[in-house]
């Protein structure tokens, strides 16, 4: 890694007391923020309203490109689903995706370098760990699209590569600066953090005083099919999970997003359908269901849609909060769990 902290990692203040310690006016400050996260900037030398000598002398104590677009990949037509591949600084990359949809732009960020945690149908897992982001490197993505789009996304969501609630500091960090009005004022209830089950990183959240959303990855209505589909069952079993997830719903206040990808044959019954309505019904909970987007490391695919539409009427039926997603970005090789290796395997 570059010897140098990234300023997008800093808060406000660290860079209004970075201001300070070079013999700055406080408008100073003001004017970095505004050219960080108004104005996206990329390097030091766009920032015109600021004296060469100051600018030299943030340069030798911060890195301001945290993370740079190495390549880009839209489907076809205006306004359509954009990845984003990042090179880092050190030579690794995550990828990105934004997504505009219905008045709203949401972007879709890393977390982490890989991920650790190898689910049956994700990609991402598939090509193993190798680190976890910094804060600086989390906001980067999101200032590196904002600066392609022109403006900062309307929403946020941690589901690209990597857990969130295994990198729990650099993304709490990440979140408070994306969050602060004086930094990208990107309001909490329009920023989500996606888990596959993280219990102890659940239970921290819930003590943030955050309005953040939290999107638990389920897929499964019992022990021994999640376990074979999420392995991090084993460790943090569905009813501890569940209990967790009560828990974080009374602290809280907050509605909790359950993620259901539907695997044809694996998990789209309507036994599992009942299941999930019955261990669901004491959470404050929304259902989101998601047909699997097909991915090579992976044999299923999405049931079809009479099947999608009866599970759906089920919920709907016994009354659970319950939205069905189609999957974007499938052009790109963007749906979820498709952000994976294919710079690797060039
Ligand atoms: N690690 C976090 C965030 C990344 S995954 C988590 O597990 O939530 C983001 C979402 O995409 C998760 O709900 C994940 O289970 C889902 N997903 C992964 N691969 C998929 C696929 N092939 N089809 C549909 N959804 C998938």
């Amino acid at each position: 890694m570059n010897a140098l902290p990234l300023i997008h990692g800093l808060t406000s203040e660290q860079v209004a007391e970075i201001c300070r310690e070079l013999g700055q006016p406080a408008y100073r400050a003001r004017q970095i923020r505004d050219w960080l996260y108004h104005r996206f900037a990329a390097d030091w030398s766009e920032m015109k309203n600021i004296p060469l000598s100051l600018r030299q002398a943030l340069a030798r104590r911060l890195a301001l490109a945290s993370a740079t677009i190495a390549r880009t990949q839209s489907e076809a037509g205006v306004g359509t689903t954009t990845k984003f591949l990042i090179a880092l600084q050190d030579g690794d990359w995550v990828e990105e995706v934004l997504i505009p949809a219905r008045g709203r732009t949401t972007l879709c960020v890393s977390s982490q370098v890989g991920c650790k945690f190898n689910c049956a149908f994700c990609a991402s897992g598939k090509a193993g760990f190798r680190r976890n982001l910094e804060a600086g490197e989390v906001v980067g993505q999101v200032i590196v699209a904002a600066r392609s789009l022109g403006a900062t996304p309307s929403n946020l969501v941690f589901m690209g590569m990597g857990e969130p609630l295994d990198n729990y500091d650099a993304v709490l960090a990440a979140v408070r600066i994306i969050n602060d009005p004086e930094g990208l004022s990107l309001g909490a209830r329009r920023i989500t953090i996606s888990t596959c089950g993280i219990i102890p990183g659940i239970q921290r959240l819930a003590q943030e005083g955050l309005q953040v959303e939290l999107s638990i990855s389920l897929h499964a209505p019992d022990d021994a099919l999640r376990s074979r589909l999420l392995p991090v069952n084993r460790k943090y079993p569905l009813g501890d999970l569940l209990e967790a997830c009560r828990a974080y719903a009374e602290q809280t206040g907050r509605l909790i997003t359950f993620e259901y990808t539907l695997i044809q044959g694996v998990n789209d019954s309507p036994e599992q359908a009942r299941e999930l309505v019955r261990i669901l019904r004491p959470i404050h909970a929304r259902v989101n269901l998601i047909p699997l987007s097909t991915v090579a490391e992976f044999e299923g695919r999405a049931p079809t849609a009479p099947v999608i539409r009866e599970f759906l009427n089920i919920l709907e039926r016994e009354r659970l909060n319950v939205t069905l997603r189609i999957s974007k970005g499938g052009g790109v090789d963007a749906a979820c769990g498709q952000l994976r290796a294919s710079r690797l395997a060039e």
